[in-house]
């Protein structure tokens, strides 16, 4: 049997989803199915020693139903088109689940940034640009920071956009950094808006973050971030992972302090005053809550039934197979995910690229007012569907993004559309 791969999964969903939201149109399902386009560009460079090496990258263009394109750009040496299409559609998922007016898309390069100076990853981002920028613009396809690039990167890309369109573009990609025409607060949406999700639901049945324990996977922009927001908030964060190794407390990690020191470059491996441990214990931890905050296909089948956590908040996209989702949910483990609980990032980028396109800048406190407003009125939605319907939080999630899309396509006359190729 053939493993199924991540976009596999994402069709299964969408199938299950359609069943709930009482959707039966082929043709509109069949849309929501298939990515409207899919770029692959081979970026060349010159390393510093002068060698040309040339890397395999994509960029896919799920559904412009709803708006322009959004989504992440990942460097990683697994990156592949079938991930970058599953990214691709969870972003439109993601931004039809809080309701902002975007389409879903993702771009990747098949690189381990780590074997890369910082001359050469200038070069490899403008090289991507170079390729793609006649297929992005800020009404068309604006991407964003996703695994291993940062608003450094988003920088370089939003200057040769510039350069090879011959304008000032800055609306063309978010997550710049706020010289650069970047949003305050872009920087923790993704763990602020986790965080709203996770309290509202907390709220919900009577329990606190404050007092919990926290176990977390991945310690980067995502992880690094809701370990400060729940640490704050009073929680222990327990154990926590990159992708060297995992280190743990049961009194609590000194978060600020290993924040610090991954900013510094350290990875786990390098502390010594810990245990350390594989870097997929944190999953398994004695801990109330779990922090998926790396990749996707993290809680399988094969050990579902080790998670001891009761809430599972996913900051990764796709952490958890539908089997695994399954057997959590048999055993009563609240799984708060993806497309709801890591959508802050995006809803803050739409944020950012408002910003840009009337040349304004708006305060942190009204950006993180905004997103807690967008990201409980999501939440809220999705719980009551979720208790009407009797079905998981997950699937709400979908049955209303996916009846949100639909209704787009509907209305954008789906015939004329087909007849155009669009
Ligand atoms: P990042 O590159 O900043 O951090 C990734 C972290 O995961 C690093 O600490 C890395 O060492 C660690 N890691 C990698 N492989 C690991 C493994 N096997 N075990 C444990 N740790 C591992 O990336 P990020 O932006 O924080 O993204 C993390 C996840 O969150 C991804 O799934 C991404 O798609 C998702 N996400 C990010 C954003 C965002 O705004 N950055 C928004 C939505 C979703």
């Amino acid at each position: 049997m053939t493993e199924e791969s991540a976009f596999d999964r994402f069709i299964r969903t969408v199938d299950s989803a359609a069943a709930i939201a009482g959707i039966s149109d082929d043709a509109v399902l069949q849309r929501i199915k298939t990515p409207e386009r899919i770029h692959e560009v081979s970026v060349p460079i010159t390393r510093d020693d002068g060698k040309q090496v040339i890397f395999s990258a994509y960029r896919v263009q799920h559904s412009s139903a709803r708006g322009p394109y959004k989504g992440g750009i990942r460097y990683h040496p697994n990156v592949n088109l079938d991930e970058v299409k599953a990214l691709a559609a969870w972003m439109s998922i993601k931004t039809a689940v809080v309701n902002i007016p975007l389409g879903g898309g993702k771009g990747g390069i098949t690189v381990d940034p780590k074997t890369l100076s910082k001359t050469e990853l200038e070069a490899l981002t403008r090289s991507y640009t170079e390729r793609i920028w006649r297929v992005i613009g800020p009404q068309v396809d604006i991407p964003a920071p996703d695994v291993n690039t940062n608003s450094q990167m988003m920088d370089w890309i939003a200057d040769e956009y510039g350069r090879q369109s011959r304008t000032i573009s800055p609306a063309v990609v978010t997550g710049k950094s706020i010289a650069f025409g970047g949003s305050a607060g872009r920087d923790i949406a993704t763990a602020q808006g986790g965080f709203e999700v996770l309290h509202a639901a907390m709220e919900a049945t009577g329990e606190r973050i404050k007092d919990s324990t926290v176990a977390i996977q991945g310690f980067g922009n995502a992880g690094a971030n809701a370990a400060l927001l729940l640490h704050a908030a009073g929680a222990r964060v327990v154990a926590a992972s990159d992708s060297t190794a995992a280190v743990s407390l049961p009194d609590g990690l000194p978060v600020a302090d290993l924040v610090a020191f991954k900013s510094r470059g350290g990875s786990f491996r390098e502390l010594d005053a810990y245990d350390r441990t594989s870097v997929e214990d944190p999953l398994f931890s004695e801990a109330d809550i779990l922090v998926p905050a790396a990749l996707e296909g993290q809680i399988t089948a094969a050990n579902a039934d080790r998670v001891k956590a009761r809430w599972v908040l996913e900051l990764a996209n796709g952490p958890t197979t539908p089997e695994a989702d399954a057997m959590l949910e048999r055993r009563r483990v609240r799984v708060l995910p993806d497309i709801l609980a890591n959508a802050g990032g995006v809803v803050v980028s739409y944020y950012e690229w408002l910003q840009n396109l009337h040349a304004e800048t708006w305060l942190r406190e009204e950006v993180e007012a905004r997103l807690a407003v967008t990201m409980r009125r999501a939440y809220e939605r999705v719980s009551e569907f979720a208790t009407f319907k009797r079905t998981s939080f997950r699937l709400a999630a979908y049955a209303i993004a996916i009846d949100r899309i639909a209704a787009a396509l509907r209305s954008n006359s789906l015939e004329g559309r087909v007849a155009l190729g669009r």
